[in-house]
């Protein structure tokens, strides 16, 4: 899940970003609401939080952007502020956060915005005998617990939801790294096939479409 965060005290955002990257989440942090909409150009996200009071403007006013993407949006508000909550509530933001920030709480209040009615995702995903829950990150092949790294079980939901589809690289490469991460093929390439392999006994095909992307197939009986 990526995650852009907009939060312009620094020792927050360092802490906030580490902490969310150790839940499972792939997070581009940023100070300015420029740089947000500079991260909102080029890559894509799956929810966003954001601070009211930031250098360059009203945290609010980078709500519309969001909302024209998709991405569901927390507001952060100073802790106690009935205030700020409502105006955050009121311009479109989906839920609110208060600072300092509780990180379990954060992510469980990300979490719960992308499992609400009308999100893209539902939060288990089957196929077979390979389940896989988006909330707690895990997944199971033939009820065995998958053991994936964070970037293989986000590879995995990616091929799943787009089953028969093709996932391609570059929608990859946005959701598995942040922007600052430099992403050379074979890191992606390694991923793929350390995912091939713990599939590989459910029968789960990874096909390599060349230049384009990756598909997930049920291969014939063996
Ligand atoms: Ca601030």
């Amino acid at each position: 899940m990526h995650i852009l965060l907009v939060e312009d005290e620094t020792d927050l955002r360092v802490l906030a970003a580490s902490g969310l990257q150790r839940r499972g989440f792939v997070v581009d942090a940023v100070a300015t609401l420029a740089a947000a909409h500079d991260c909102l150009e080029v890559a894509r996200f799956d929810a966003a939080i954001v601070d009211r009071r930031l250098p360059d403007g009203e945290g609010l006013t980078l709500l519309p952007a969001l909302a024209r993407r998709g991405v569901p949006a927390l507001v952060a508000t100073a802790y106690g502020d009935v205030e700020d909550r409502i105006a955050g509530l009121d311009a479109g933001a989906d839920d609110y956060v208060v600072k300092p920030y509780d990180l379990d709480e954060v992510a469980a209040r990300l979490r719960a915005l992308l499992r609400r009615p009308g999100q893209r995702h539902s939060p288990v995903l089957t196929h077979g005998v390979l389940r896989l829950e988006t909330g707690s990150g895990q997944a199971w092949l033939s009820d065995e617990p998958l053991d994936l790294g964070r970037r293989e079980f986000a590879l995995l939901r990616l091929l799943l939801e787009a089953m028969p589809g093709v996932v391609i690289r570059d929608v990859v490469q946005d959701r598995l790294y942040t922007l600052d991460e430099a992403v050379s093929p074979n890191a992606l390439e390694a991923i793929v096939s350390r995912l091939r392999k713990r599939l590989a006994p459910g029968g789960f095909l990874i096909e390599n479409r060349r230049g384009i992307g990756w598909r997930m197939v049920v291969g014939s009986e063996p």
